[in-house]
């Protein structure tokens, strides 16, 4: 059959999650064959009963309906794939862009590395290769003329920040609002945010960022311009985000908040931070210890007009005032409700 290559630059022909596979490999070697995709990839691939993926070309109405799909609709390569209408990202001028999902953790020297042995070719052929999409795209651009490439067609950045109708009751709550709204228009680092994919990361960033500070603002233990934040309670506030999952990820949004004058740390406590699948814990095993912390000090300027105290204060009374929706109006910077 004909190979086919997701927007990404995976091999969908070949990957241990679409109907292909299942119609390749007989059901009585699929629990052999799903564990041998586990030990090189960490994941194993669903039971051979659900009929499989598939595959990412296919666009969202002809898409069956089932849950696991909906990763398929949420993945920001696929739809700025789509809305540019080139087959993967080694058709499009921006090729490799910063936002793309490919990359290239799937080599045979970086798996080999990973299990701590050397893959031979067929190994890596039948359970790794497909999924090597930053090296699979970077072979099929390799051998495209110019005219077979398309730049991206650009979008731009929309705002939801509500406009103020009154005044803060104070000047230090009014430049804390100022900040805030320097943070809402920023770029948040994000590279082509002119591009869906850019945008979509953008967004997925945003709402991480915007989730972060509101817990921080209102459940972090302030002292003068410090405050500090232990893992757990991050966790039970985080809804409707996941947390940064690991050192890398937290990294990030340090990066961030430095540039805004928020110096942040992450204090590691246990040296049982990462659970088997890589993720970070919140509590270390068996206790209710938590297994990080962060910590924020202010900069000069900030600590002028004492941010993190009116950042707790403007939050604290949001909340007093519209209960639920106050994280809402927090994120378009909404603070009508308490201003005179
Ligand atoms: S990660 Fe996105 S682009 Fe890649 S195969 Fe999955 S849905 Fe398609
Ligand atoms: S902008 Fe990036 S994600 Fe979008 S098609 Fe181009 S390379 Fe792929």
């Amino acid at each position: 059959m004909e190979q086919i290559i997701s927007r990404c630059g995976n091999v969908c022909s070949e990957c241990p999650w679409s109907r292909y596979m299942r119609k390749k490999i007989n059901k009585e070697d699929w629990e052999e064959y799903s564990e041998q995709v586990k030990k090189y990839t960490g994941y194993k691939p669903i039971k051979y009963e659900w009929e499989g993926c598939v595959g990412c070309l296919t666009p969202n109405e002809e898409l069956p309906k089932h849950p696991f799909y909906n990763f398929l609709k949420k993945c920001r390569t696929r739809k700025c794939g789509t809305y540019n209408e080139v087959k993967n990202c080694a058709y499009c001028g921006r090729f490799p862009c910063a936002n793309t999902v490919a990359s290239n953790n799937f080599t045979k020297e970086k798996v080999s590395d990973k299990i701590g042995s050397e893959i031979d070719d067929k190994t890596f052929e039948s359970y790794i290769k497909m999924f090597d999409s930053m090296t699979n795209l970077k072979k099929i651009h390799s051998d495209l003329h110019d005219d077979q490439i398309k730049n991206p067609k650009p979008v731009s950045k929309k705002t939801d920040i509500v406009e103020l109708k009154g005044e803060f009751k104070n000047e230090n709550y009014h430049k804390t609002y100022k900040k805030l709204i320097e943070i809402a228009n920023s770029n948040l680092s994000i590279k082509g945010i002119d591009t869906v994919s850019g945008y979509e990361n953008y967004l997925i960033r945003k709402d991480i960022l915007w989730r972060l500070l509101w817990i921080f603002g209102l459940y972090g233990k302030l002292s003068k311009n410090e405050l500090s934040i232990d893992s757990a309670t991050l966790y039970e506030n985080r809804k409707p985000i996941s947390l940064p999952s690991n050192e890398e990820h937290w990294k990030l949004y340090i990066n961030i908040l430095a540039e805004f004058g928020i110096n942040t740390k992450l204090e590691i406590k246990t040296d049982k931070l990462y659970t088997p699948g890589g993720y970070m814990r919140v509590k270390v095993p068996q206790t209710n210890k938590p297994t990080y912390i962060i910590e924020m000090k202010a900069n000069p300027k900030l600590q002028k007009y004492q941010f993190f105290k009116a950042l707790n204060e403007i939050l604290s009374e949001l909340k007093s005032k519209v209960g639920k929706r106050a994280f809402t109006n927090f994120k378009k910077l909404n603070f009508n409700s308490i201003l005179s």
